[in-house]
């Protein structure tokens, strides 16, 4: 077993300390290494907070303290041992800084000391303002709604501030009153004898929950709520331009807030159905356009179909083989935050005929006889 400081050089005290000094020294020490307190070196104040507590553990116990006068931390039986410190692991910690069970009352005393902040709970005053809860509602729209941008209407439920008690909670012609057991602050303070001497704690109220306020007199519209679900409609502008997976943010459509906070708010989040033809990469569509093989190879005019159904005129230069792209600028998605607009690039596929009639069979026949039987086979190179 590794050798361990000498517990009063642990808790910065001499040999003849007395338990009030002791107390004082692992009140100080055990308040600078608390992990919470130490976010930037967690791992090293962990440490050193172990160790002050293992030291203030035996030196506080006056049993523990003559047997480490006596023998030192690895004296005998017990001390060091296999089993912990003690033999009977009466101090177990864990490294999470989750559960802080392990220290008994302990937990109070820091909650004292950081402002609740002990493992993350922090305790938030309940009677102060609160903002609504934010909702979200998923809406699925069309590609073409997506490239134009739409405007449509969602029913959603939520609470609502009750119209009866405008959301006082109380019958009509009555308030709420302010709680008799903490007079308002929603919170019991009480002092506790401690280890540590007298810490004041602090604890959410039972009686009003944490409000600062009781009702009597319920309002019978939302039963001493102050909200009433409801469903409500809702229109939403869809600009045009946006994406799959984005969230259009309607401020102040969520619920209601609580002692004067704000209002939630309400996130639509965008689902863009597929297209048949079309996909979108960027701001930038893409499409297959099926041409014949004598478009080309002797070019052609196509007429290619545009998202918002209009039709564009496009000329294909002769000898275009297939899977060539060809782009139209500017007529691809409307960029959400600039005036610029993403591109339209057609893919050209070349459709061998199925089905030929007597005539075109013998016009082809002819065309073979014109033209060497296979074009020759050429290496791919990195551009092939
Ligand atoms: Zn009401
Ligand atoms: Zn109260």
């Amino acid at each position: 077993m590794a050798s361990k400081r000498d517990y009063y050089e642990v808790l910065e005290v001499n040999k003849n300390a007395t338990d009030e000094e002791l107390k004082k020294a692992y009140r100080r020490l055990a308040k600078k290494y608390h992990p919470d307190a130490n976010p930037n070196n967690k791992a090293e104040a962990e440490a050193k907070f172990k160790e002050v507590n293992e030291a203030y553990e035996t030196l506080s116990d006056p049993q523990k303290r003559r047997m480490y006068d006596q023998f030192g931390a690895d004296g005998p039986q017990g001390f060091g041992g296999a089993g912990g410190p003690f033999g009977n692991g009466t101090y177990t910690y864990s490294t999470g800084f989750d559960g802080f069970s392990d220290f008994g009352d302990l937990g109070d005393i820091f909650s004292t000391f950081f402002g609740g902040g002990f493992g993350g709970n922090s305790r938030t005053r309940q009677n102060g303002p609160k903002k609504g809860t934010d909702l979200r509602y998923d809406l699925e729209i069309s590609f073409e709604e997506s490239f134009l941008g739409t405007e449509r209407y969602v029913t959603i439920n939520r609470k609502e501030t009750c119209d009866i008690c405008h959301g006082e909670g109380t019958k009509p012609g009555t308030h709420p009153e302010t709680c008799s057991v903490c007079h308002g602050s929603g919170q019991i303070k009480q002092v506790q004898t401690t280890i540590l001497g007298q810490m004041q704690t602090t604890r959410t109220c039972t009686n009003c929950h944490g409000t600062g306020k009781v009702i009597t007199n319920p309002c019978e519209n939302c039963k001493g709520k102050g909200t009433i679900r409801k469903q409500v409609r809702l229109s939403v502008k869809i600009p045009a331009g946006v994406d799959d997976n984005q969230t259009i943010v309607l401020k102040g459509e969520g619920e209601p807030g609580q002692n004067g906070g704000s209002k939630g708010d309400l996130y639509i989040l965008i689902h863009v159905k597929r297209h048949s033809i079309y996909s979108r990469k960027g701001n930038d569509v893409f499409c297959d356009i099926p041409i014949t093989f004598t478009q080309a190879t002797l070019g052609a005019e196509l007429k290619i179909p545009m998202v918002d159904g209009t039709e564009e005129t496009y000329k294909i230069p002769e000898a275009t083989q297939t899977s060539t792209k060809f782009i139209i600028k500017n007529k691809g998605f409307k960029n959400l935050n600039s005036n610029s607009q993403g591109n339209f690039i057609f893919t050209v596929q070349v459709q061998v005929p199925k089905k030929l009639s007597q005539e075109q069979r013998e016009l082809l026949t002819k065309l073979a006889k014109t033209m060497n039987e296979q074009p020759p086979v050429k290496k791919k190179g990195i551009f092939g």
